[in-house]
């Protein structure tokens, strides 16, 4: 896998290119490599890449996994199925119409059917740790009182009159390749051929109708927002006899009270204060899967990392946990007591040196690193 082709390369634009941007390379290098122009046998595959590609960055959800995890993301999350679930037909249509004896007899084939998505929105701990989900939804399904002939069990059903019983339409078209034949799914029938006279009662002639089904998931360890969980064959129904469509699950996952996620590292803000920064300290801490000690030295300064190995999210991929990210505020008083001003004017004394300019040492300030370790 690692030695497929970035798909910003195949199509020759940035990595921030906007959707005008890339279906424009994508419409320029389809012209150069399609079939029906190009019979060099490796524009094919080109082709085949190019279309791969397009596939993925003009979908969004695919884009961000893309980005995120590259090829073997996309491929660990069920997206990579480019043989089904891909709309190229459609994308190539939108550019060029249906064309071509290859396109041809695809076109005469009923259709499988369409992929849905599912919101679901899980807790943090559910995406660290994993679960199994239930969820509800309502979808088309294949009507199970005429199993999608559309025709009333028991009744006859003729040819359509409109395609000749042929189930579709041809058209001769002039196009920028050529000369073309421009072949549509019969209106009339639907692509099936036969006309109906005593519709289905159910579906009413439609042959499938929404059902309400509840579902597992399993969601695995590891998973962040936007990761997508492919049920197989859980999406809309397929015309006549075609394999159903998938279901994709798509997550969020919500904000924790104390972590937040960077990678497979969970991060923990810890507020001390001065007397256990200067002095150090032994405290208990929140960890994803309960509590832990951990030792502050003496010394501590603010944004100080402590980390706790093994203790952050399993890799969605490999299983390998990440660290948990320590990293200390140090909350300075805002009102004191008559007591602790005493104290602390009696230490403020015992110092070397009062507010005086910080010089550059060439180390990262404190905010520096704080914004580096969260992103912000
Ligand atoms: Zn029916
Ligand atoms: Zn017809």
């Amino acid at each position: 896998m690692s030695s497929k082709q970035d798909y910003y390369d195949i199509l020759g634009v940035a990595q921030d290119a906007d959707s005008d941007t890339l279906k424009n390379a994508y419409r320029r290098l389809a012209k150069q490599l399609h079939p029906d122009v190009n019979n060099d046998e490796s524009s094919e595959a080109q082709f085949k890449d190019l279309n791969e590609a397009y596939g993925v960055l003009s979908d969004p959800e695919k884009r961000a996994a893309y980005d995120r995890y590259g090829h073997e993301g996309l491929r660990t999350m069920g997206l990579n199925d480019f043989s089904s679930g891909f709309p190229f037909d459609d994308i190539f249509d939108q550019f060029f119409g249906e064309s071509g004896e290859s396109r041809r007899d695809k076109r005469r084939q009923p259709r499988r059917g369409s992929d849905l998505r599912y919101n679901l929105t899980i807790s943090f701990e559910q995406a660290v740790n994993g679960a199994t989900q239930e969820i509800e939804i309502t979808r088309p399904e294949t009507c199970s009182r005429c199993s999608g002939s559309r025709a009333e069990p028991g009744t006859s059903t003729s040819h359509c009159v409109q395609c000749a019983g042929r189930g579709e339409i041809q058209e001769v078209r002039q196009t920028f390749l050529g000369s073309m034949v421009n072949v549509t799914i019969c209106p009339n029938c639907q692509g099936s051929g036969e006309k109906i006279s005593s519709p289905c009662t159910k579906c009413n002639g439609i042959g499938q109708h929404n059902a309400t089904r509840k579902l597992l998931v399993s969601i695995p360890a590891g998973v962040d927002n936007e990761t997508q969980i492919r049920l197989s064959g859980e999406g809309g129904p397929g015309q006549l006899g075609q394999p159903n469509g998938d279901l994709y699950v798509v997550l969020t996952v919500e904000q924790h009270k104390f972590f937040q996620r960077r990678n497979d590292d969970i991060i923990l803000e810890l507020e001390i204060n001065i007397s256990e920064a200067a002095l150090g300290t032994t405290v208990m801490i929140p960890t994803i899967d309960s509590q832990e000690e951990l030792r502050i030295p003496s010394g501590t300064q603010p944004g100080d990392i402590l980390r706790l190995r093994g203790l952050g999210v399993p890799n969605v991929r490999n299983g390998k946990r990440g660290d948990q990210i320590v990293i200390t505020t140090i909350s300075i008083p805002k009102q004191t007591t008559s007591e602790q001003e005493r104290l602390l004017s009696e230490l403020g004394n015992t110092f070397q040196h009062r507010a005086r300019p910080k010089e550059h040492t060439g180390e990262k300030g404190f905010f520096e690193q704080v914004r580096q370790i969260l992103g912000r």
